[in-house]
């Protein structure tokens, strides 16, 4: 294999050009012509005069990237923000946003709900672009054709499968269909989470890369659910995603407080890939695979980042987990290591919480795909709050919500159907997870401000999957050229509604949710025939 070369300028520079000059010229010539474009476009002349599609006005508009923070017009054309302007602007639709934030859509690394139904619940929750970066899709052009069959209203994306890839390997599966439930329906197959040969475990990664190519951003390993495989294949994985300067989205092999297989033991693997291969180390979720050890991991994070070792973070703002009631780390042999009760574990298909061991394995045995929700912290105890507040607020975790689709029986719930019917279920954080950091820490707690919301759940998350793919470099800022996903909302009217019991509640508060120029909410209604979603793929040429 040569050297790997981004393409995503693919669409937006001339043909010709990016076949024959370096990458590097490329992204300059690039730079220059945004340069220019946002020099004309916010030059106030010509900005005032001309009529733009849609115009928020007077909104407070953050942009975290250049510290804008200041009441400006907004001027969209098509699918792009065209001019940021203190002088009034004119628009063929304006907006009086007086009064009310305007930033860059959030951009959700974490999530398992690539669906109409959940696409709307995180418009609802000021998401305008959903990625499955952690599991990934396998084979990735059937994950990408999918999505893009159901016709999304938010941007998505997908990472390369390691799960898939081994269960295509090491089990023969060949059934997978890019769905994240037709995968986990194969979880129970041998072989995919345990040792393989070494011929096997380079099939494997030699798959991951053909994956890529065909355009998963980035490699998602899941190896917290595959805790017996190879090591060697993790770090030549790290290898890989080195060699092409992109993340792995690793959900953590060990977890919490008891040692061996501990939290701390599963950071400092993750940490040692990215420190002898280079690579771009991901940590998925901090808050649930730390829990009350988060104050051990944070110092050995923050050291690694302190040497440069190219370490980022993720968590949301729950207390709860969710999984599949089959997942190896609720075997009840492993819920002592894990600090939890099977009584702690609520079955979401009855709402049971299995009184003994007996009774979890018996759920395990005849639905091991079923969701489940494991109550690690109780969110009411202010020193539980503590460990999820560390996680959320630790230097640049950027905010993801780890959605989970909504189920009825098991079955995940795709329907066109608004609001979400009474016997689907799915974690809240499939439905709150920003409009909660937004409601709690900045609002309430004051312990994060505006800009670092929008720096946390767009811009950082926008720069790391940048890297993989060109799209994103447009994502996550509010700047002229920049792609018009765009969220307006009064913060004192934030309201997150979802909890344990009800997750089916959309949150309140977001005005206006649009996504490439188009509104997907407008005026606090869900517009249900929008489907502006586009697909963010990678952009790499094997032999270039
Ligand atoms: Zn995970």
């Amino acid at each position: 294999m040569e050297p790997p070369l981004h393409s995503g300028l693919v669409g937006r520079s001339p043909a010709t050009l990016e076949n024959r000059v370096p990458i590097n010229n490329l992204i300059q010539v690039a730079k220059a012509l945004l340069i220019t474009l946002c020099f004309i476009s916010a030059a106030p002349s010509q900005a005032q005069s001309e009529t733009y599609d849609v115009v928020f006005k007077q909104a407070r508009v953050i942009d975290p990237e250049t510290s804008l923070d200041g009441i400006r017009d907004v001027g969209v054309n098509g699918n792009k923000i065209a001019a940021i302007s203190e002088a009034p602007l004119k628009g063929k639709l304006e907006i009086n946003a007086k009064g009310k934030v305007l930033g860059p859509g959030f951009i959700d690394l974490h999530s398992h709900a690539i669906n109409v139904p959940s696409f709307w619940m995180q418009a609802h929750d000021g998401v305008t672009t959903s990625l499955e970066l952690e599991a990934g899709g396998f084979p990735i052009k059937k994950a990408y054709a999918f999505a893009e069959s159901l016709h999304l209203p938010l941007n998505y994306g997908y990472a390369a499968s390691w799960a898939g890839a081994r269960l295509f390997v090491a089990d023969g599966v060949t059934t997978l269909d890019g769905t994240l439930q037709t995968a986990q329906a194969n979880f129970s197959k041998p072989n995919w989470s345990k040792l393989l040969t070494a011929d096997k475990s380079t099939e494997v990664v030699n798959l991951i890369e053909q994956e890529m190519l065909d355009g998963g951003i980035g490699i998602g390993v899941i190896i917290g659910y595959a805790p017996e495989t190879n090591r060697e294949e993790y770090v030549a994985l790290g290898n890989l995603a080195a060699k092409y300067d992109v993340p792995i989205y690793t959900h953590m092999r060990g977890k919490n407080t008891s040692e061996p297989n501990g939290a701390v033991e599963g950071f400092l693997e993750t940490i040692g890939v990215a420190a002898s291969t280079g690579a771009r180390m991901h940590m998925c979720h901090i808050n649930s695979t730390s829990l009350k050890k988060i104050n051990a991991v944070i110092p050995l994070i923050a050291q690694a980042q302190g040497k440069q070792i190219r370490i980022t973070t993720e968590a949301y703002p729950w207390g709860a987990g969710s999984t599949v009631i089959g997942a190896p780390f609720l075997r009840p042999n492993q819920l002592s290591q894990i600090d939890i009760k099977s009584s702690d574990i609520m079955y979401a298909k009855t709402g049971e919480f299995p009184a003994t061991n007996e009774r979890l394995a018996e759920i395990q045995a005849a639905d091991p795909g079923g969701t489940a929700v494991i109550h690690y912290l109780d969110e009411s105890k202010p020193a539980d709050m503590k460990y999820i507040d560390d996680a959320v607020l630790f230097r640049d975790t950027m905010i993801a919500s780890d959605a989970m689709p909504f189920t009825i029986n098991g079955q995940e719930f795709r329907e066109e159907m608004w609001p979400i019917p009474d016997q689907a279920y799915s974690h809240p954080r499939s439905s709150a997870t920003f409009t909660t950091v937004l409601a709690h820490y900045v609002r309430d707690k004051k312990t994060m401000t505006l800009s670092d919301v929008f720096r946390r759940g767009s811009l950082l998350p926008a720069n790391l999957i940048s890297t993989a793919s060109n799209d994103a470099k447009y994502k996550g800022r509010i700047q002229p050229g920049m792609d018009a996903d765009i969220i307006v909302f009064d913060l004192k009217n934030i309201k997150p509604l979802a909890t344990y019991i009800n997750p089916r509640l959309a949150s309140k508060g977001m005005e206006y949710v649009m996504v490439n120029g188009q509104f997907v909410i407008q005026d606090g209604e869900l517009l249900k025939n929008s489907r502006p979603g586009k697909p963010l793929k990678s952009g790499f040429r094997k032999g270039m």
